[in-house]
């Protein structure tokens, strides 16, 4: 029953960050206006504005002029109730699960951006920030750790980036790109986070050769948050496969 309530909450924010990857890139409020179709510019209807379904019931098209809808809407809106549901799962129905889960899923929101884009929004990206240093003190109960776990990393990374930077001509990791890191060492803690960071760069460097692509710009987002989520939700394995690794 609570897990079908994260899937319902999950559907419901899924659908708001629809709007938050279409708006924040164009500065627009995500609030007002109401959502209306890009083509007609009808406002749509509350049954219109119901998560996947619909999607399913107006088959895919605009319920005044027809239009085709895109793909990505209840894709997105799915995902984010997968993504809430294996919160609920792994944090139970806490506090800390609210404030890791939303953090969680506006980091999915900036993956999308970044994809889309290139950018990385400020407001998303501290607002990410922000629920993530609420979320891990809840769940570590450890406020210096969580602190000190974020600010150090962004501190470390933003070094790296000065360097490379300065030795290489070369950027490493955006500005962006180094917040979402921080966020990461509040959700993760420092160990796991460099953990994660380096299954990122895995995951970039399969995706790099696969496309041989060499000097073009790469989202990076998306690989930060392929290489958080394991790290999320099955932290003893990691941690256990680090401390083997590092006692061995
Ligand atoms: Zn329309």
């Amino acid at each position: 029953m609570l897990g079908l309530v994260a899937i319902l909450l999950g559907l419901c924010f899924g659908s708001f960050l629809n709007v938050v990857i279409i708006r924040i890139p164009q500065n627009k409020s995500v609030i007002l206006p109401p959502s209306s179709c890009n083509n007609c510019g009808n406002k749509l209807k509350p049954y219109h504005n119901i998560p996947i379904f619909s999607y399913i019931f107006l088959g895919g098209k605009c319920g005044f002029c027809k239009t085709k809808i895109s793909i990505m809407y209840p894709i997105i809106e799915a995902a984010s109730a997968v993504i809430a549901y294996a919160v609920y799962l792994k944090f139970g129905y806490t506090f800390y699960a609210l404030f890791i889960g939303l953090s969680i899923l506006l980091l999915f929101a900036l993956c999308i951006i970044d994809l889309k884009t290139l950018e990385i929004p400020d407001s998303v990206n501290f607002t990410a920030l922000i629920f993530a240093i609420i979320g891990g003190i809840l769940y570590f109960e450890d406020f210096l750790f969580v602190v000190s776990s974020s600010l150090s990393l962004a501190g470390f990374f933003t070094l790296l980036r000065f360097a490379m930077q300065t030795l290489i001509k070369k950027d490493v990791l955006g500005e962006g790109d180094i917040i979402v890191v921080a966020t990461m060492g509040a959700l993760l803690g420092w160990k796991l986070t460099f953990f994660a960071i380096f299954l990122s760069a895995v995951f970039a460097l399969v995706i790099l050769i696969l496309l041989s692509k060499k000097d073009h710009k790469i989202p990076f987002v998306p690989f930060l948050f392929l290489g958080t989520l394991p790290c999320l939700f099955f932290p003893d394995f990691f941690n256990s496969y680090i401390m083997g690794y590092l006692l061995a």
